[in-house]
Order: C-alpha cells, then structure tokens, then sequence
C-alpha cells in the first residue's frame, strides 16, 4: 500500500546564510529542517492524510494516549551526501522491516513499508539543501509514531500519528575519535525476557536514564547493561551494541533474543567482517570473562555501534567491583578498519556490494 503525500511547504523556511550557518558545524540532533512528514491512521480507515508540511509543533489533546502510557516507538536512520553532490539513505527497507515489529510489540498498527519509505525520499527531496557536505556530517532521520486517541482507560490507541522529522548532524565526536569508558551498573537493568528491550519505543530510554546518570555520576560516559536474570551477561548500551575482538581475530556479539535491540549497524558490521574472511560470533560473553580476557591480553579491543555513532572504541569498563583497560586503552585497529569501512560505503566512497545504498538525489 502506498500514498502520495501532500506538499505544503513552509511559508517562512530559514534564509540560505543562516542554514549554511548552521550546517558548517550542526553538533548532534539540535539543528532541525523546514519540513516534516505527518501521516495519520484512525481505526476503520487506516493510514491516510500523507503530508510533507513546515515543521513545528504537533498538537494534540492533553488526554493523547501516548502522553499517559508511552504507546510510542521510533526509528533513526541517515541521508548521506555522495561525492557527486546526489543524496542516499542507507538500508531504509531495513528501517521499514524494524519499525514494523516495533509497533506488533506495541500492539500498535504496522505501518506499511512503502508509506515508510515514501515519507523519507519526500522529506529528504524536499530538505535536500539541509544534508551537509562537511566531514562524516548526516541528515538525521527520525520517523515515529505516538497513540493519539483521547481517552484515559488503558487499551491499543485507535489512533496514531506518524511522522519524520529531520537533524542535520556533524560528526558525532569533536576533534577525532575518542574512546568511551563504560559504566556496568549493577542496580539496573534495560530489558527482561518478555519485555520490550527489542523494541525500538521511548520507554526504553526513559527507564536507561537512571543507569546513565549513575555512570555519569562515577564518571563514565555510557552505561553497558546486563541480562536481568543472572545479572551477568553482557547485553548492550542504552542506544548501541557491543563487540568484542579477539587475539585470534575473532568477534563476538550478543546474540538477539528478545532483550536486545537489532541494530542495524550491528547487522552490517557483521557481515562486513564475515565478507573479510573473519569469524564473528553471536554467543554471550559475560562480564566476568570480558574482565578476564582483557586482563591476559586474549580480548585486544570492544566497541559499540549504532547509526548516530557508528563506532564507538571501548576503552574502560567499571563498576562497584572493578575497573579494567579494553587493550591499549584507545580506538584498536580491527575497531578502525570495521568504521572505515562502512563509513566509505555509506558516504559512496567505497563499492556497495549488498545493495545498501538507495539513491534518492
Ligand atoms: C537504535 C538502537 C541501537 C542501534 O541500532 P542501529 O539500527 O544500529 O542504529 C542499539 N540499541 C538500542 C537500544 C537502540 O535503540
């Protein structure tokens, strides 16, 4: 099913010096486009009213479902800007898929792939001028989904609204990559078998806050979470996953399982390292064994990845028992090669042999 979306432009869109102004250094997620996509769903009629109108405030009734019980789910993804000056989105159709379970996990309705990747190439053709050229700069995607039926008895909305809204975004560390020290919180954890950790909805973030502010408050930069059973097993960030590189020059990740979120970087570096000829495995490794293996040299470097991010070097673990150094302390080579790699392909510098890049400038 697809729907052809309205195009109301924006009135009053920001003068060409001020964008420019702002796209020469956009920081991340504060610098936002003319323009968003808004689509609505009413039970009975399904998805309709497409449109790309000026960005700005949504309103809705103070009794929205979403503003009680969080019936929310989100998605973040890229446009980058190739050399020859056009536009790509990297592996939206995978966006489409997650987007899809994240709402059948809500019990929210699905929206169909092709609205989704419709309401992208229209935004993004509409902003085309707000995608950055500076180095490893992005147009930051951001699709999602609120309940906005008025009624306060707890049950699936029957009415949703779905929109994108845009960030120009700049590299996501000033002046190089630099590795982050994490922070295994022993009193909290993100996702229980049978919950929503697979889910890609706001809930999510709002119950990680507390282990992020415990980890800043001991002086890390991001908290790594364990399975809420044995409180053991490494599972992932609050927003990214996690891999370990070997000696021997094997990988490791958790496996998915219902707890952890399918990143969508994490299943393109997998098969980026698989295509290298390197082993990767989706098997847990549990905090104890990460300590053990980085104290005798077995485990050489960690990282993290997501899409705002892409990889982020390990460099320190901590906890109320123990602080260890992930190899040399910095970003390792492995870490290195993976990012370049991927990065290449995404800003079209590089061959696209999966098919990743959909062009759409
Ligand atoms: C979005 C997200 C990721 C990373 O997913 P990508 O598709 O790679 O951006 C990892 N973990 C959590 C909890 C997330 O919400």
């Amino acid at each position: 099913m697809s729907l052809t979306f309205d195009f109301e432009p924006n009135a009053a869109p920001l003068a060409t010096g001020e964008r420019d102004a702002l796209l020469a250094d956009p920081g991340f997620g504060r610098v936002f486009t003319d323009h968003m996509a808004v689509v609505r769903y009413a039970e009975g009629q399904g998805w309709h009213d497409a449109r790309i109108v000026a960005r700005g405030p949504i309103s809705t009734d103070p009794a929205s479902a979403v503003l009680h019980y969080a019936q929310e789910i989100f998605e973040g993804l890229k446009a980058y800007r190739l050399p020859d000056g056009g536009i790509a989105l990297f592996r939206p159709d995978a966006n489409a898929r997650r987007l899809r379970e994240s709402a059948r996990r809500m019990a929210m309705p699905e929206l169909p792939e092709e609205i989704f990747r419709e309401s992208l190439r229209a935004l993004v053709r509409t902003d085309r001028d707000w995608v950055p050229s500076i180095p490893d700069g992005a147009l930051y995607l951001r699709p999602f989904v609120i309940a906005s039926e008025v009624f306060l008895g707890v049950k699936p909305s029957s009415e949703y609204i779905y929109a994108v809204i845009a960030s120009s975004v700049g590299s996501y560390w000033k002046g190089g990559v630099k590795a982050v020290t994490l922070w295994a919180s022993r009193n909290y954890t993100r996702a229980a078998p049978g919950g929503t950790g697979a889910a890609k909805c706001g809930g999510n973030y709002a119950a990680s806050l507390i282990a992020l502010a415990e980890a800043q408050r001991q002086g890390c930069d991001q908290v790594v979470f364990l399975d809420a059973v044995e409180r053991r097993w490494i599972e992932e960030l609050g927003g990214m996953n996690v891999f370990f590189v070997f000696e021997d020059g094997r990988l490791r990740t958790p496996p998915l399982g219902g707890t952890i979120l399918a990143g969508i970087t994490r299943d393109s570096l997998i098969r980026l390292a698989r295509d290298q000829g390197l082993k990767v495995e989706e098997e847990p490794y549990s905090l104890d064994q990460w300590q053990a293996d980085a104290a005798s040299g077995r485990l050489t470097e960690a990282f993290a990845c997501g899409t705002a991010a892409v990889v982020t070097p390990i460099g320190r673990v901590k906890s109320d028992d123990l602080d260890f150094t992930v190899g040399s302390g910095g970003p390792g080579q492995v870490t290195e090669g993976l990012r370049q790699q991927l990065t290449d392909i995404q800003f079209g510098r590089a061959p696209d042999p999966h098919g990743w890049m959909e062009r759409i400038v």
